[in-house]
């Protein structure tokens, strides 16, 4: 099955650079077989949608509102995204959670909107360095993604998908053992059986992000459990993200 690569912008790259990136990397992923979803900048979404449209290759958000519309200075919601023609959004990741003390009810609000829109959602969970120390991942992941996914319908789940990211791995060059990554897909599964179907737990995608980069993306994309990668910091270079697609 094909595998996902998904790289996460930030905000970094101006128009103009994000331009200039397209044009290296598109040549060089034209033939590539994964599947790629450029997170880029909301700045960004027009000349996206003009360049990649006729490619294989999606975009989508770094985050939208958990509100409709109305009295939100700053804020984007999911149909302006989904309307700039995006597929999909990150949400619930660490820096956002972080940053703006984000709650996972807060992430589920922003779930719903989006899938009300037919937005695909990426939604990033994991556990910090203390957590795992204390050996709380598997509660953290389960508390986690009970609280996002509340209220859920089964067959909405098709358009989620989970990205296993340790808040430590995100930024720091190190990375978790595989056998962790295995078992926190694992885990994963089993908390989306217990709250859904085994169907369900089988067929979600689930991505390990996290210091993923040329070097060890090809071990992180084989792990059993893991349908692809969820890339910060090295999809940046356009030539080392070509790499990790292809
Ligand atoms: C991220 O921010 O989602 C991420 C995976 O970052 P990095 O690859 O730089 O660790």
């Amino acid at each position: 099955m094909k595998k996902f690569v998904v790289a996460n912008f930030k905000m970094n790259t101006t128009l103009t650079e994000f331009g200039a990136y397209l044009d290296e990397f598109l040549p060089r992923v034209k033939d590539c077989k994964s599947n790629i979803i450029l997170c880029i900048p909301a700045t960004h979404f027009h000349v996206a949608n003009q360049r990649l449209s006729a490619t294989s290759i999606k975009f989508g958000a770094q985050n939208i509102s958990s509100e409709e519309s109305g009295a939100h200075t700053g804020e984007i919601s999911s149909l302006m995204v989904k309307d700039c023609g995006a597929f999909c959004t990150l949400v619930g990741h660490s820096e956002v959670r972080k940053k703006f003390k984000e709650s996972f009810e807060t992430i589920n609000q922003k779930i719903i909107r989006a899938l009300a829109v037919n937005l695909k959602v990426i939604l990033c969970i994991g556990e910090t360095k203390y957590e795992r120390i204390n050996k709380k991942t598997q509660q953290v992941l389960r508390r986690q993604l009970e609280v996002a996914l509340k209220g859920l319908y089964e067959n909405e789940l098709k358009n989620v998908i989970i990205a296993y990211e340790p808040i430590w791995a995100i930024g720091s060059g190190k990375t978790p053992s595989v056998k962790d990554v295995e078992i926190a897909a694992n885990d994963i599964r089993n908390i989306i059986a217990d709250n859904f179907t085994s169907r369900s737990a089988e067929k979600i995608n689930i991505l390990y992000g996290g210091s993923i980069n040329e070097n060890n993306c090809s071990v992180f994309s084989k792990i059993r459990g893991i349908n692809g990668l969820l890339v910060g910091g090295a999809c940046l270079n356009p030539k080392s993200f070509a790499n990790i697609c292809k």
